[in-house]
Parts: structure tokens; sequence; C-alpha cells
């Protein structure tokens, strides 16, 4: 006998909790079948070295207020050990400047007025985007009411900012960050946090067309009612996943880990249900996937269901990743030069200027890694001393940028770039190679094999504006239906984008309950 599902969904990173949590609650008898041994993707927690734990992912600033308690997060266990955290933005030379309106007015009088009447305006125009990330894309050129009205609310949030910002964000919306940063800002370690800001985890450097959509994308999503800031939950990202999972299963939802789905089954053009690595098979009319795009309709459905031009355009998706991650697991507090203490409760950036920024992006162009990589770096056992033994540390540190197919082979390069970056960060902090006991370096090749994602992405698919709202991933499957029926998509390829924010799967759950079950 096969199980019967209503719903089974491919994957339990975040997105394909959050989905699953909400359908269980709306009474469909769920199945979330994990690949990995743990929930949460890169939003998990895991041991790097013996008693030392970090999260490949690791700030949540993007999810809303509205959904962590929408989903009872907290009866669920989740707790923060740090929230509004602070950003410096580090100085090779130890000028170092603390992101706050009254250190930057300290630092560059010039910018005094301006960093905080940009923030204010950047948010304001942000904010007219939100009602757009927080639903379902309309489709183009359909005759549906619901189609017209959501792009005539687009239209009027737009219209509501008034002539003169309305007409600014249009001016910026397909710009680039570096010039945006110089039109309004002039320090250069300000200029580079924001560039850094706007293009981490994109595949684009700070001069490409387009840069700033990602990062209005993200200030929008910050910039929801009640969002906690940059925050770090105890015990890691896995606090939130571990918490969405429980939350998932006390709605109902049955989670699986350590189990592949190796194909999704269709008759007669709809899903049928999925076959496991294990040879096991189970039964739902709807089937969800938190996979990429690529593994969704080439490796599990097969492009044999797929119209070719169709399957030509998920081929084309850009999903190459640029972002490696650095765990050290050290003896010691590291000590940053000209840094107190204080600000490791925060994040660090090394992205002292738009030039370094945008020349860490050249690198992966020509199939390398940079030499001198911009960088997010968290010490998180200050905040949560539980993540490593008593007295040791912690350094996260997301490094961009590095080419996922690099040329010369990660294989033969891996050793010369953890060493780099070490270097990089000794530089930043004279000691702390001494202290270094254990260190875990992940490529974009190891990313992608970790977490099951092709190309390592961190949204998937990058987050460009040819990838963007109607047309993501691609046209045909951006209201997370695909042209088959049944088939769904949850994860960080569909609208609005990637990091840890859970709109991906509530939107999906939403499409999935007006549509098929
Ligand atoms: C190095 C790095 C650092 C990051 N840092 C941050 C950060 O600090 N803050 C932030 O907000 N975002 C960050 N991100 C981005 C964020 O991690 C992702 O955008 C987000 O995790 C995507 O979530 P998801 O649920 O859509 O997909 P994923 O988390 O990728 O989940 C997909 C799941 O599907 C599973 N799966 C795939 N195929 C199968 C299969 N055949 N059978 C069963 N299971 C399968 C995978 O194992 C995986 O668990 C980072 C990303 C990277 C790469």
């Amino acid at each position: 006998m096969q199980a019967h599902y209503d719903c089974i969904i491919i994957g339990a990173g975040h997105n394909g909790l959050v989905c699953g949590a909400i359908l269980a609650r709306r009474g469909k008898r769920v199945l979330i079948v994990e690949a990995s041994t743990s929930v949460g993707g890169p939003a998990a927690t895991h041991e790097f070295a013996p008693g030392f734990r970090a999260s490949t992912a690791h700030l949540m600033h993007l999810m809303p207020r509205s959904l962590i308690t929408a989903l009872g997060l907290e009866q669920h266990g989740l707790q923060f050990a740090a929230n509004g955290m602070a950003t410096t933005s580090l100085s090779p030379s130890g000028n170092h400047l603390l992101l706050t309106p009254e250190s930057v007015a300290a630092a560059s009088p010039v910018d005094a007025e301006a960093y905080p009447a940009f923030l204010t305006r950047m948010t304001r125009l942000a904010g007219a985007l939100r009602p757009m990330l927080a639903s379902v894309p309309p489709r183009l050129g359909t005759d549906a009411w619901s189609d017209r009205i959501a792009l005539l609310k687009l239209g009027w949030q737009i219209r509501r900012l008034g002539r003169k910002d309305m007409r600014e964000l249009l001016r910026i919306i397909g710009m680039n960050a570096y010039d945006l940063c110089t039109d309004y800002l002039k320090a250069p370690l300000l200029q580079g946090a924001l560039a850094f800001d706007a293009t981490l985890g994109g595949n684009l450097g700070p001069r490409a067309p387009g840069t700033v959509l990602p990062w209005l994308v993200r200030l929008a999503m910050q910039g929801a009612d009640g969002n906690v800031g940059l925050a770090q939950p105890v015990g890691g990202m896995g606090g939130l996943s571990d918490a969405l999972a429980r939350a998932a299963k006390a709605a109902g939802a049955e989670v699986r880990t350590g189990v592949r789905v190796d194909r999704v089954l269709v008759a007669d053009d709809r899903v049928t249900g999925v076959v496991l690595s294990s040879g096991e098979s189970y039964l739902a009319p709807v089937v969800v996937s938190n996979a990429d795009p690529k593994t969704t309709f080439i490796d599990l459905l097969g492009p044999e269901h797929l119209d070719t031009e169709f399957v030509r355009r998920v081929d084309r998706a850009r999903s190459k990743g640029v972002v490696a991650k650095l765990h050290l697991a050290l003896d010691r507090l590291p000590a940053f030069a000209n840094l107190p203490e204080s600000a490791l409760r925060g994040r660090l950036l090394l992205a002292p200027s738009l030039t370094y920024v945008e020349r860490a992006f050249d690198a992966p162009k020509y199939g390398e890694y940079s030499a001198a990589p911009a960088m997010e770096i968290t010490v998180p056992t200050v905040n949560d001393p539980s993540l490593a033994p008593a007295g040791s540390h912690v350094l996260s540190a997301v490094v961009e940028c590095a080419a996922y197919d690099l040329r010369a082979g990660w294989t033969e390069q891996r050793d010369a770039y953890q060493a780099l970056l070490i270097d990089q960060l000794e530089g930043l902090a004279p000691g702390l190679r001494s202290s270094v006991r254990a260190a875990e370096l992940l490529t974009p090749v190891d990313l992608e094999a970790r977490y099951g994602n092709r190309g390592g992405h961190w949204h998937h698919a990058d987050l460009a504006l040819d990838q963007f709202y109607f047309v993501r991933p691609v046209a045909g499957a951006a209201q997370y239906s695909t042209p088959v029926a049944g088939l769904f998509l949850c994860g960080a390829a569909t609208h609005p984008g990637g990091g840890v924010a859970g709109e991906n799967g509530r939107l999906a759950a939403q499409a999935v309950l007006a549509k098929a079950v």
C-alpha cells in the first residue's frame, strides 16, 4: 500500500517548512521530504569541528514578524541571542566606521545629513515595493481581473509616493548601485558597505545595471512592520529552522529527513507523487518543490514532460553562485585592530570602497577567486556562547567573490584560497591565525553538493531585472505553479528571491490553496 497525501514537499529548506506548515494548518495531509539529515538547508546549524557549531546562512533579517507570529515560532522554540545588530564597515587602516547616523556624522561631516536622508528616502521608495513582494505576481497579458487588479495595485503603490519620489524610484530601479551610492554619499566606507549589501549573494558587481533592485528588495523586507533587524537566533539559524519544523509537525505535517526524492511521478500530464532514492513511492495530487528549478524540472521531473522552449528557459536561468563561506574554530576571541570588542556583537563588513567591491566581482568573470575578497564577518559565539566550548569562539564569514567554475579547479585551489582568506583576516585581526584550531571552507561547488542547489547560488537563481517578479525564475513558472498540473515551486528561485524570509513558502502555499487542493 502506498501512502497518500494531499501534498508532498520536496526539501525542508525554510521555505519548504513554511509552505508545509501553512498547508498543514489548513487541514492538508502534508509530507515534507528532505535529503539532508537536518532541516533548513543553509539555514541549519552544523558542527564543523568537535564542539564548534556554525550556520552557513548566519543572519536572520528578512522574515516578517507577521509570519513568525502566525506560525507561533516563538512558542515552538525560536529565541534570539541578538537582534537589531549593528554593522561596522572595516577599514584596513583601522579607521573603521560604525554605520549609525551619529558615527557617520562624526567621521564624515559631508554625509551627516545626507546619510539619514538617504536611508529615509530609500526606505520610503522600497516601501512602495513591499506589497508587491508579499503577493503572488500577476500573469501578464491575461483577461483575468485578479491579474489586472494586481497590476493596478502595483501602479497605485508607486503613484502614491507622489511625483518626486515616484520619479526617483523609476530613475533608480534599473540603475547600478555604484552610481546610486556616489549620487548620494561620499565616505568610501559607507559607499562600500551599501554596495556590498546591494550585491550580496548575486552575480553582478555594483557597476552592473540593475544592482539597485536587490538592495531595494532587501530594504523593503527589512522595513516590514516589527522586523527584528539583523538578528541571530539562539543555536544559530538552526534555531529558526528547528522551530519551523516543530510548527509544521504540530500542525500535522510529517517531516522525513535523510531521504532524497529521485523522481516526480506524472500521469496524464499531472503529478501523482514522488519516488524516493530508497525506492519507496508516495502519492499526492500536489507536489511542491523547494529545490531549485534546474533540479526540479530537469533532474526530478524530466524534460520529456515539458515543452522545449520552457526547458530552454530553465536551462538558461543564471544560477552560478560566487559566494563562499568560511567557518573558523578559534581558541580565543579575535582582536580586530582598533575595534572595540562590543562591535563583535554585530556584523563586520570588509568592503572599504565601491572600487574594492567592484574589483572583487571581477574575479569570477574570469573563472578566478578574488585575491582581495569582500566579506561579511560575524563572531556568533559572542552573543551565543553555546556554539563553542567555553572560552573558544567561532568566526563565520560570507566571502565574495569566488567563481563556481574556477579555472584552476577547486580541488587544486581550495587550500590556497583558505590560506588567502585567513591571511586577509590576520591583516584585520593580528594574531588570529595562531588561534585557529580548525577551519571549514565551503566553496560554491561545496555549497551545491551540500545543499543540492545547482550552481550553489544564494538565491538559487540570480536576482536580477530579467529574473524578477513576472519572470522569476522563468516565464511559465512565475506564479509558483508550473506547466505540469499539480507541480509547484516554493524555493528561493521564486518571487521574491532568496534569503531567509519565508515569503516564497508562504506565497507558494497560497498559490496551492487557490489552485489545487
Ligand atoms: C554561503 C551562504 C550564506 C548565506 N547567508 C545568508 C544569511 O546570512 N541570511 C540570509 O537571509 N540568507 C543567507 N543566505 C541565503 C539563504 O541561505 C537562501 O536563500 C535560503 O536558505 C534559501 O532557502 P530555501 O528554503 O528556498 O532553499 P534551501 O534552503 O536551499 O532548501 C532546499 C532544500 O531542498 C533539499 N533538496 C534539494 N533536492 C532535494 C531532493 N531531491 N530530495 C529531497 N530534498 C531535496 C535540500 O537539501 C535543501 O534542504 C546565504 C546563502 C549562502 C549560500
